[in-house]
């Protein structure tokens, strides 16, 4: 398959090309190589996939419209993984407009190309953030008790409903995956379990928030990356394994699905402090803070749906995640 995956240079779209390569596809990646993170931490993960003859990489922006239509009409993808987007829930309370125009331009500019091209499958990154302040436990998509409190959170919403009308507009089977709080090797260093990590091993304090009085449902790469994988084969409305999992062909006009993608329990911030002080060797030096504006106390999975559709559960526990997570830190910085 031609294989478009946007984000190469990220977290989540480094591990999925490396999964994906080596299996007879041709994968091209796009990448804008923003600062908003270390960009040389960007440039090792394209480093890193080098070796894949199957890979090549154009920088590009989502939201620069000829470029991406050119790039639509030049290479005719079969199947596209859009993973690219402004990511961070804090940073968009400072930076508003960048979430518009990569996260909606740069949506809409992927649908585009999805339609004008006959894209047999799109699968692009929502997130867990779009349950925002819901107290209805495990979070399902069937429930729809989506409630985003930060801008982040309301363009990935806005992502799904975008998708919704391509799917049903023009037959695009798109499919939306809810990522829960990824961690693992070649990590975000504006998350947790980076920002912990570094803030241990250099005997300094971490920041707490909520007085540590939260939980998320952290997932681990590599959990991440096999429900991305499986789901890319499970193309809705056409696939007898999306007809199952959705109950039917009659229960929607259009080729549309959601499905989380989390580990599927919940972990208190103090206990995922403690995986990581166990992981590193060390004891964490905690500064207890108020909650951050946009932050949600709890993050939880229902994952039912991504079973049934891939027979697949996410399975690496957090003290499991965080000794390969802190051995890999410990390679890459020399620490
Ligand atoms: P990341 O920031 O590491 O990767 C995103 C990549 O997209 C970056 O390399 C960035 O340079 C690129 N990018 C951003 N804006 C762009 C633009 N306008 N044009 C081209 N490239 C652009 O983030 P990640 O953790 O790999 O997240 C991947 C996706 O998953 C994102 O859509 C994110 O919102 C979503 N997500 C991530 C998590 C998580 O915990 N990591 C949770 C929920 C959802």
């Amino acid at each position: 398959m031609k294989l478009l995956i946007t984000g190469l240079a990220g977290f989540i779209g480094h591990a999925v090309a490396r999964r994906l390569s080596g299996q007879g596809h041709q994968i091209l990646g796009l990448d804008n190589l923003n600062d908003y993170y270390d960009v040389a931490l960007k440039q090792a993960r394209l480093e890193d996939l080098a070796d894949c003859e199957d890979i090549r990489f154009v920088r590009l922006d989502l939201a620069d419209r000829d470029g991406m239509a050119a790039l639509f009409a030049e290479h005719r993808f079969d199947r596209v993984i859009h993973l690219a987007a402004q990511a961070g829930v804090r940073y968009s309370l400072e930076n508003p407009h960048v979430y518009v125009d990569s996260n909606l331009v740069g949506h809409l500019n992927v649908l585009e190309g999805c339609r004008r091209h006959g894209v047999e499958h799109l699968v692009y990154a929502s997130s867990s953030s779009v349950y925002g302040m819901n107290d209805k436990v495990p979070f399902a998509t069937a429930d729809n008790v989506d409630h985003p409190v930060s801008l982040y959170a309301a363009t990935k919403k806005a992502n799904e409903l975008m998708a919704h009308t391509y799917s049903h507009l023009y037959g695009i089977p798109t499919t939306g995956l809810r990522f829960f709080t990824v961690y693992g090797p070649w990590g975000r260093p504006d998350m947790a379990m980076f920002k912990f990590t570094r803030a241990i091993l250099a005997g300094q304090p971490l920041q707490v928030f909520n007085h540590g009085d939260m939980s998320r449902d952290f997932t681990y790469i590599d959990d991440i990356v096999e429900g991305v994988v499986r789901i890319l084969e499970v193309i809705p409305g056409s696939d007898p394994a999306w007809r199952a999992s959705h109950g039917g062909p009659d229960t929607s006009s259009a080729p549309y699905a959601l499905y989380n993608i989390g580990h599927g329990s919940p972990v208190g911030l103090m206990d995922f402090i403690r995986a990581v002080e166990a992981a590193t060797g060390r004891e964490a030096i905690c500064d207890y803070q108020a909650m951050q504006p946009g932050d949600v106390p709890r993050t939880w999975a229902d994952t039912e749906a991504l079973f049934a559709a891939t027979g697949y559960r996410p399975q690496v526990k957090v003290e499991e995640g965080a000794r390969r997570f802190v051995d890999w830190y410990r390679g890459y910085y020399g620490v």
